[in-house]
């Protein structure tokens, strides 16, 4: 079996959404009684977000650096980072273990690129948002998301650090980030990348008309589609 290896507890929340889709996932393409092979380390989020507050990236690396050697050690064929933000450090990952590495960015833009989207709407954290490390990832495969505003940033990532990733789900920060969406689509964003694992758990396909790009449900696919084929490989 290809044994997939989960970097998670950021929050436990969205970890908790991966492993219920890989499982479900795999009984769709697999049938009977058939479940996913996964290894999960989940993290005690409190210590790593004072980290990223903190600006301590560094601390980050390392915490996420020996996860990752601890998943590899214990068998995973393959990693895979249960948050947009930390992939910040997704070089800490890659440089400390052999095993692929499954960039929820690569991921999130090919999907993208399979439609006609090429100006989408990114709703992140701050540090997702408005910094380089996944935005000129994205702009590598052509896709140019745009954010939104200071005051409406704030606003998002607020609601993901107090409440989303506490297990909060409020109609009116559903209705702050439709109203979000709404506006970028007026001023020509072309679809919406869910590019925080949590934000699925507010916003679904059925709340908006532009196509919308939930990162975690992609990134659960192609961690399926790496082990299927690795196996299919195997035998
Ligand atoms: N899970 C979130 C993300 O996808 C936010 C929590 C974190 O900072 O890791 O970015």
């Amino acid at each position: 079996m290809t044994t997939i290896g989960l970097i998670g507890g950021m929050s436990w929340e969205s970890t908790a959404v991966y492993y219920r889709l890989l499982n479900e996932g795999v009984r769709a393409r697999q049938g009977g009684l058939h479940s996913a092979d996964v290894l999960l380390h989940s993290l005690d989020f409190s210590p790593v977000a004072e980290m990223q507050a903190r600006g301590d990236w560094d601390a980050a690396g390392d915490v996420l650096a020996d996860s990752a050697l601890r998943l590899e050690r214990a068998g995973a064929n393959c990693l895979v980072l249960c948050t947009n933000t930390m992939h910040k450090l997704a070089d800490r990952i890659t440089g400390a273990t052999r095993v692929p590495f499954l960039h929820l960015a690569d991921v999130t833009a090919k999907a993208v690129r399979q439609t006609a989207s090429r100006r989408p709407l990114l709703l992140a954290t701050r540090f997702t948002m408005e910094q380089r490390f996944y935005l000129g990832r994205l702009a590598a495969f052509g896709v140019e998301a745009v954010v939104p505003e200071e005051g409406e940033r704030e606003e998002v990532h607020r609601i993901i650090y107090e409440e989303l990733c506490r297990g909060r789900i409020k109609p009116a920060s559903k209705a702050r980030y439709l109203a979000i969406i709404a506006k970028a689509a007026a001023q020509g964003a072309d679809g919406v990348i869910l590019g925080c694992t949590e934000i699925g758990l507010l916003i679904s396909q059925a709340d908006s008309a532009l196509p919308v790009f939930d990162t975690t449900a992609l990134h659960v696919e192609a961690a399926l589609d790496f082990a299927l084929a690795a196996e299919s490989q195997a035998a």
